[in-house]
C-alpha cells in the first residue's frame, strides 16, 4: 500500500474527466483559455497578482533565477535537506548553492542564515518542506538588510500559510510544482510561478516560450516550458477542492500524531506561526531499515524523503562537500521516513499503519 493517487482522482472523477474531454474536443491544446483561467484562479487562491503556468516545478525554479539575473559567480542560500530539484534550480544557471542546516521542523534554520551571507550572495531560496510553512519574518528581514532576492520553493506547500499569508507570496517569486503526487497534482507534469511583479511575470511568459513575446521574434534564449490545456483544465477542477483535500490530510495527520505511540519513533513537530498542509507525514526512527521491512511485510509502503542530501549526491561532488559537512541534514537523511498519507486514505488503512508502528 504505497500512496494511492487514484483515490484522489476517483472522488472527483466525473468533473475531471469532463474537463479533460472538453479540451480534447476544443482543438486547442497548449497555452490557451484553460491555462489563462487557471493562472487567474491560482493567483487569486494564493493572493498574488500574477501566476504564470509552466511545464514543471524544476522549470519554475531555474527560470526564476534566470529571470532574476542570478548565475555564474553568484551564491544562493538554501537548506541542506531539500529535494535535489531546489538545488538544480540554482546550479542550472551556474550559480553556487550555499547550504544551511534545517531546524527541528525540517525547514531552514533561520538563525544560521546570516553567517553564510557573503558579498556574492544574491538570493535566499526557502523550501517549505513536507508542506510546513517556514519562518518567513526572519528571512524577509535578512533579504531587506542585505538586499537579496527571495524565491520560495512551494512544490510541497500549496495552501500553507505563515502568519496568515500564503507561502509563495513573501518574496520575488513563488515556485510551484503540480506533479501528480503533490497536494495540488495534475495528471502529468505541470508547474507555475506566482509573483506580484509585473515585469517578472512578463519575463517568465517570454522565457517559457522560447524567449519570444511575439511569434518568431526571440529576445532571449528561453525554454519550452509551456503548460498544457488539458492539465490546466484538470488542475482547475482540483483547485476548487484543494481546501477540502488539505483538511482531509490534516485529519489524517492529527490521527497519526494522536495515536502513534512508540518511544522509538519521533513524530513531526508543527511550529506555532505557520500552517502545515501535510504533503508528507515524516517520522524519524533510528532503526529505519528494520521498520521499513516490518511495514513492507504487512503490505505498507513507505518512502524516504530524501536518503541522500544534495551536497552528498554524485551530481554535486564538484562542490567538494564531504560527509559530515552538514551533520543535522545528514542525520535527518539517515532517519526520516514518510508514512502513507494520501487523499482518500480509509480509517482502516490508517489503523493498520498505526498498529504496525506501535507494535514495532
Ligand atoms: C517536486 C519538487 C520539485 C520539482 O518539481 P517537478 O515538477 O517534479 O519538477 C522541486 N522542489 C521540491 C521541494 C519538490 O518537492
Amino acid at each position: 500500500m504505497p500512496n494511492r493517487l487514484d483515490r484522489g482522482f476517483q472522488k472527483y472523477q466525473e468533473e475531471i474527466e469532463s474537463a479533460a474531454l472538453k479540451v480534447l474536443r476544443s482543438g486547442w491544446y497548449v497555452l490557451g483559455p484553460e491555462v489563462e483561467s487557471f493562472e487567474k484562479e491560482f493567483a487569486s487562491y494564493v493572493n498574488s497578482k500574477y501566476c504564470v503556468g509552466l511545464a514543471n516545478g524544476l522549470d519554475a525554479l531555474w527560470l526564476s533565477f534566470r529571470v532574476l539575473g542570478i548565475g555564474a559567480g553568484d551564491e544562493v542560500i538554501v537548506q541542506g535537506n531539500t529535494y535535489i530539484a531546489s538545488v538544480m534550480g540554482i546550479t542550472i544557471n551556474g550559480a553556487t548553492p550555499v547550504f544551511v542546516e534545517p531546524d527541528e521542523f525540517f525547514n531552514i534554520d533561520v538563525s544560521k542564515i546570516e553567517e553564510k551571507i557573503t558579498p556574492k550572495t544574491k538570493a535566499i531560496l526557502v523550501v517549505h518542506l513536507y508542506g510546513q510553512a517556514s519562518k518567513m519574518d526572519e528571512v524577509v528581514t535578512l533579504c531587506q538588510k542585505y538586499n537579496l532576492r527571495l524565491v520560495e520553493d512551494c512544490a510541497q506547500s500549496h495552501g500553507a500559510c505563515y502568519k496568515g499569508q500564503m507561502t509563495g507570496t513573501f518574496g520575488d517569486i513563488g515556485c510551484f510544482s503540480f506533479y501528480p503526487s503533490k497536494n495540488l497534482g495534475a495528471f502529468g507534469d505541470a508547474g507555475a510561478i506566482v509573483t506580484n511583479d509585473e515585469n517578472i511575470a512578463q519575463a517568465m511568459k517570454m522565457y517559457r516560450n522560447y524567449g519570444s513575446e511575439k511569434r518568431y521574434y526571440n529576445k532571449v534564449v528561453g525554454a519550452n516550458s509551456r503548460l498544457d490545456e488539458i492539465q490546466a483544465a484538470m488542475l482547475r477542477v482540483r483547485l476548487n477542492y484543494l481546501e477540502d483535500m488539505i483538511a482531509e490530510r490534516r485529519a489524517i495527520a492529527s490521527r497519526y500524531s494522536a495515536e502513534i505511540d512508540n518511544s522509538k519513533i519521533l513524530l513531526p513537530k508543527v511550529g506555532a506561526e505557520g500552517t502545515h498542509v501535510w504533503h508528507q507525514y515524516v517520522i524519524r526512527v533510528q532503526e529505519r531499515e528494520k521498520l521499513i521491512v516490518s511495514m513492507k511485510d504487512k503490505g505498507i509502503g513507505t518512502i524516504i524523503h530524501y536518503p541522500i542530501p544534495p551536497h552528498l549526491s554524485e551530481a554535486y561532488a564538484y562542490l567538494g562537500h564531504g560527509k559530515g559537512y552538514l551533520p543535522i541534514t545528514e542525520e535527518y537523511a539517515n532517519t526520516v521516513l514518510s508514512i502513507p498519507m494520501y487523499n482518500g486514505m480509509t480509517q482502516e488503512e490508517q489503523a493498520r499503519v498505526i498498529e504496525c508502528l506501535n507494535s514495532f
